[in-house]
């Protein structure tokens, strides 16, 4: 591992640099990224944000969105950066798995690796590490790592400051879940001071949906939803045919387990979505119920105890049996 002084000294001058976040990217994904983008440029290094996979329409109005490289639209030339780089930064994921195929190419890459998350459990692939796990966004720890370890807050410009403050937004629920501390606020008005135009920003990400993704909404919750009044526990599955009449896009699914969680009483949420070659669940929770557990011990996932992922090749039919099979297990968290 590096230490603290051989990063500053290593960033002092021009350097080669990749970025790069976990696929399908959200609101912190794509802020901590574009963030620490509009910063690095200011100081000279060749700097190129590389996503594994596509990502929601409703970030596309990032400062630094038209110089995203998206992976699995253009392999070889994020290949020739990715081995090229003097610094690969590794924002808002811990472990090579979250970039798909990207991550054999960052682990064979020769770049210093550069993590900085907050997620549980990282894996042993980086040569730095920037890590909290208190942390309500990737994005947060970002300002923190060129406020207080770059010691450079002149550069926290609008540019960089809009891109961050949607990563805490984002991440933290707008600001509500129990991550959002004062020292939260204190930085996003510090955003705000430089140049982040808060109310904007909300329109821009939660005011921008088109009239089928709200049509689907609102079939999710009319004929999707289900409850499961013993275990406290709200479920929507949708399936491949749900997603293709009403035309579904990268993006439009987001946030709609939110919906199921705020039902009086629920505690675990699941929204599970029948993709192309696999079953995606998301999962979110109250309190101290471990939601990351579950999809790392049945779902090859993980994630935050309130706000968890994983996959699944069985059937949509099969991960629904399966999940409800599960419930049991936490009976006494989820009801006492
Ligand atoms: P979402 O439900 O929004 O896809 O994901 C919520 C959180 O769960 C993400 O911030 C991420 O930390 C985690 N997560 C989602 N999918 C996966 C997955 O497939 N593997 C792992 N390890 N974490 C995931
Ligand atoms: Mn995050």
């Amino acid at each position: 591992m590096l230490d603290t002084a051989s990063v500053i000294d290593l960033l002092a001058q021009p350097r080669k640099i990749v970025i790069t976040t976990h696929n399908k990217p959200d609101g912190d994904a794509m802020g901590s990224s574009l963030g620490l983008y509009n910063y690095l440029i200011q100081q000279g290094h060749h700097t190129t944000v590389i996503t594994p996979t596509d990502y929601p329409h409703f970030f596309n109005w990032m400062p630094g969105n038209g110089d995203v490289l998206i992976y699995t639209d253009n392999t070889a030339a994020a290949d020739t950066l990715i081995f090229g780089a003097d610094i690969i930064f590794c924002l808002d994921f811990n472990a090579l798995g979250r970039i798909n195929e990207m991550g054999e190419k960052v682990g064979e890459s020769s770049a210093i690796k550069i993590m900085i998350d907050h997620h549980l459990e990282p894996s042993d692939f980086d040569d730095y590490r920037y890590w909290d796990i208190n942390a309500c966004a990737t994005a947060q720890l970002v300002y923190t790592f060129i406020v207080e370890v770059l010691n450079n807050k002149k550069l926290v410009n609008r540019d960089v400051a809009s891109c961050l403050y949607t990563g805490i937004m984002t991440d933290s629920g707008s600001f509500r879940f129990p991550t959002t501390t004062s020292a939260v606020h204190r930085i996003v008005a510090d955003l705000i001071d430089a140049g982040a135009v808060n109310w904007r920003i909300h329109e821009l990400v939660y005011d921008n949906s088109s009239e089928g993704r709200l049509k689907f909404l609102g079939n999710c919750l009319a004929n999707k939803l289900e409850v499961y009044d013993e275990f406290n526990t709200a479920v929507i599955t949708v399936n491949k045919d749900d997603l293709e009449k009403y035309d579904v896009i990268t993006g439009d699914t987001e946030g709609i387990v939110n919906y199921a969680l705020s039902i009086s009483g629920v505690r675990l949420a699941a929204f599970i979505v029948e993709r192309r070659d696999k079953v995606k669940l998301s999962l979110r929770s109250k309190g101290e119920f471990p939601a990351n557990e579950i999809c790392k011990k049945y779902f090859n996932g993980g994630g935050h105890r309130n706000a968890a992922g994983g996959t699944s090749t069985d059937s949509l039919e099969q991960v629904l049996d399966q999940f409800k099979l599960i419930l049991p297990k936490y009976k006494t968290l989820l009801t006492e």
